[in-house]
Parts: structure tokens; C-alpha cells; sequence
């Protein structure tokens, strides 16, 4: 017989009353999430469907509205907040090595940073820096410049990232070369003076500046809501891969977070609020115009996913004294994860704003021994990301923001910090 065993499984589906919240609720929320958990399928929407999203970009306009739409998927109010972005447009690229000069053509596996200027328009043979080079640099210092990749692995891949020029320089042709590349120029070095012909086409886009968007979605506090903990990570990648493990890991764990604690039903006493910036990669223009925005607002912690997919072990905090002891008493439910550990110094850089507010930042402890293979190459992609990790961080990051949330305690606030914002220097 069938219909006994259906009657007491709905019965017992009805959801049973918070006895201790401190201590029920993180069991539940790990159970939902690591059972009906979306943030694996939610990744491969987001780096196999939409791929790269760098600002200003076509998948960043994208990501922006898909994001919206699998918010209100889980029952959430979600709503964007305007953000101007830099546009900033890659092109061709080549770079090779034209001395010492071989039997043949060397190319160096090579690409642009983020911001980076062009190389002088031109014959491409002859407007290349082996005949231009020293003279500028004379002029006006280095007229362009190669960096090794910063990487912990490389199969000949470089890895790009932003560089900046401060108000009145003018960019300067800036690009990454692979780890291998950089290790053969040194070797030619110690033979002699290498020449290296390089051709970018990179800088800004028309127009150069675009509209785009933070994407937010809270689940109100059912006592104080306008007591704030924040979960952050940021929706724009690169622009040569899918940014699964930056930031696209964070970003779906962070919006499972929210969908289990939307789904509890019981709301935490303080607001949880989720936010997916943009723009982190080449300008925090998100970060920025979020810290702006929402100065009047009380936000009692925020916490910022930017750092893959790797096993979390537990959570790092920068708030004033005592802040340590009491993540690890709220964290305690998340021992038996293997997320029992709390240290000094969180972190984030869309985040890092709101420290100038005082606010307590956490981040999480992950396992970053991989991260830096991938990160900000062509190789970060969906593969990258273990499931069960994935699944593992977005339960702890829900039971850390519940107790953050539940908890009679605040942590205590940090000192402003005593370098000056670098997006206020002139
Ligand atoms: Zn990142
Ligand atoms: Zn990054």
C-alpha cells in the first residue's frame, strides 16, 4: 500500500518550529542546500550559456539579466542599481621574439592587461617598439611594458588582469606573456639584449563608459531589518574565459545562500541582503557606487565570496576586538563541515569600500592552491569547479550569514582604515 507511507511523508514535510534558531536553522539550511542545492546548475548557466562578462560587454549586460531573473526564480525581490563601467576592448594581439633572431619566427604566447593602451597605429612591421622603443623610452620613460604571469601553474597560457595608469599618463602598451615566455626571455637575456616585436590593439571601446548594474536581493530581517549582513561577490569576469572560478563560483554560492534562507520560511532577525557587483575586474566602479549608495544604511557585517571554488575550512574577519572569538562561536554548527576555522583579516575587494563605514569584513578560508592556475586565464572554466565543494561553501556561507543575522551579538567594528581610499586619490 502506497497511500499510508504519501500521508505521513506530507505530514512530516509540514516545516517543524524553530525550538533554538542558533541551532536548527543551520541544520536546515545545510540540508536544503546540499539536496536541492541550484548553485551547480546555476554555474553552468552562467559560464557555459553566458560565458565572459567583462564589463561593458554583451555577457556582462547578460549576466546582469539572468541573474535578476533566477533571484525572482527563488521567490526574491531582486533589483538592480545603476553603475557606470569602463569599456575597454581587447583586439589583436602578437608579440614575438625578432632578437636574437632565429631561423625562424618565435611568438610568445602573450595578452593585453586590462587597461592597457594600444600599440602605435601603423605599418604593423615597422611601427613595432624594436625601431620606436628606445627613443620614447628615452623620452618618456618605458613605452611599453611585459609582465610574467602571475600564476602558480601554466600549460603556456597567460593570465591577464587590470593595470592602471594614474590621472595624466597616458597607457602605455602593457601585456602578459606566459610563465614559460617570461622564463625564455630570461634565458635570452643572459645572452644579450633581446628585442621583442608586439602588436595590441586594445583600449577603450565606443563608447568608452557604459551603463550597467549591481544586482541585489535581501531577504528582510523579521526584527530589525534595517540591520544589515551582506553577501558579496562580483558578476563581471575577463574577457578569456567564463569566470567559473572568478567570480562565478562566488556568485552562486552566494545566491544559494539567500534562496535557502528565502526558503527557511522563518527570516533571521536582521536583513540578509545579496549582492552581485560588477565591475570588480578592471575598476570596482560596483563596490564604489555601492558604498556610496547605501551610506544611511547599518550593515552589521559583510562578506565577500572572491576566491574560487576550493575547500572552505572557515571564515577570516577584520573587525574590532573580539570579532574572532565570536565567528567561531557562531560558526561552532559548522564543524562537523570541516568549516570550524576562523582567523584575522577578511577580505574583499568590492567590499573594501565599506571599511571606510567600519564595517566588520569576512571571507572565506579556502583552499587557493589551485586557484591561481586558472585565475584570469583561458583555463577558467566550468570544469574547474569540484561540486561538493562548490555545494559545501555556499551551506557555510548561508549558516554564516543566518548567525551574523540571528545573533543578539554584533561584531564589534573596525577602525577606519588609515590609507586613503585609492579610487578619492587625485
Ligand atoms: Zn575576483
Ligand atoms: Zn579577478
Amino acid at each position: 500500500m502506497l497511500l499510508p507511507a504519501l500521508a505521513a511523508l506530507s505530514l512530516s514535510a509540514a516545516p517543524p518550529s524553530f525550538s533554538d534558531p542558533l541551532v536548527e536553522a543551520p541544520a536546515r539550511l545545510t540540508g536544503t542546500i546540499l539536496t536541492q542545492g541550484k548553485a551547480l546548475s546555476r554555474l553552468s548557466e552562467l559560464t557555459d550559456l553566458i560565458g565572459p562578462r567583462l564589463s561593458g560587454s554583451p555577457g556582462a549586460a547578460a549576466a546582469v539579466q539572468w541573474a535578476v531573473q533566477a533571484l525572482r526564480q527563488d521567490g526574491l525581490a531582486a533589483w538592480t542599481e545603476p553603475v557606470t563601467v569602463p569599456h575597454w576592448v581587447r583586439g589583436l594581439e602578437r608579440a614575438s621574439v625578432v632578437s636574437p633572431q632565429g631561423p625562424q619566427p618565435r611568438p610568445l604566447a602573450v595578452t593585453a592587461l586590462g587597461s592597457s593602451g594600444p600599440t602605435p597605429a601603423g605599418d604593423g612591421q615597422t611601427a613595432h617598439l624594436r625601431g620606436r622603443g628606445p627613443a620614447e623610452a628615452a623620452k618618456v620613460g618605458a613605452a611599453a611594458a611585459l609582465v610574467r604571469s602571475l600564476a602558480t601553474a601554466s600549460l603556456r597560457s597567460p593570465h591577464t588582469g587590470n593595470t592602471s595608469f594614474p590621472a595624466g599618463v597616458a597607457p602605455i602598451p602593457a601585456a602578459a606573456i606566459s610563465v614559460e615566455d617570461a622564463e625564455l626571455l630570461h634565458r635570452l637575456l643572459q645572452r644579450g639584449p633581446v628585442k621583442v616585436h608586439l602588436e595590441l590593439e586594445c583600449g577603450p571601446g565606443t563608447p568608452a563608459e557604459v551603463e550597467s548594474a549591481n544586482v541585489l536581493a535581501e531577504v528582510k530581517g523579521r526584527e530589525k531589518p534595517e540591520e544589515v549582513v551582506l553577501l558579496g561577490a562580483h558578476l563581471d569576469s575577463w574577457d578569456l574565459s567564463d569566470g567559473a572560478v572568478d567570480d562565478g563560483a562566488g556568485v552562486v554560492m552566494v545566491m544559494d545562500a539567500l534562496r535557502a534562507l528565502k526558503a527557511l520560511p522563518l527570516a533571521p532577525r536582521r536583513t540578509v541582503r545579496v549582492v552581485l557587483f560588477m565591475n570588480e575586474e578592471n575598476g570596482l566602479r560596483g563596490g564604489v557606487a555601492y558604498a556610496e549608495a547605501h551610506r544611511k544604511d547599518v550593515h552589521v557585517a559583510a562578506f565577500e565570496a572572491d576566491s574560487g571554488a576550493g575547500r572552505v575550512t572557515g571564515f577570516k574577519v577584520a573587525s574590532g576586538d573580539g570579532g574572532v572569538a565570536l565567528v567561531a562561536r557562531l560558526t561552532a554548527p559548522l564543524r562537523g563541515l570541516g568549516q570550524g576555522q576562523v582567523a584575522a583579516d577578511g577580505e574583499g575587494a568590492d567590499i573594501s569600500p565599506l571599511a571606510y563605514q567600519q564595517v566588520p569584513m569576512l571571507s572565506p578560508l579556502e583552499d587557493t592552491s589551485h586557484y591561481f592556475d586558472w585565475h584570469h586565464s583561458a583555463a577558467d572554466t566550468f570544469d574547474k569547479v569540484e561540486p561538493r565543494e562548490l555545494l559545501l561553501g555556499a551551506a557555510g556561507i548561508a549558516v554564516l550569514a543566518w548567525q551574523l543575522a540571528e545573533s543578539p551579538e554584533q561584531l564589534p567594528r573596525p577602525e577606519v582604515p588609515k590609507e586613503e581610499p585609492w579610487w578619492k586619490k587625485p
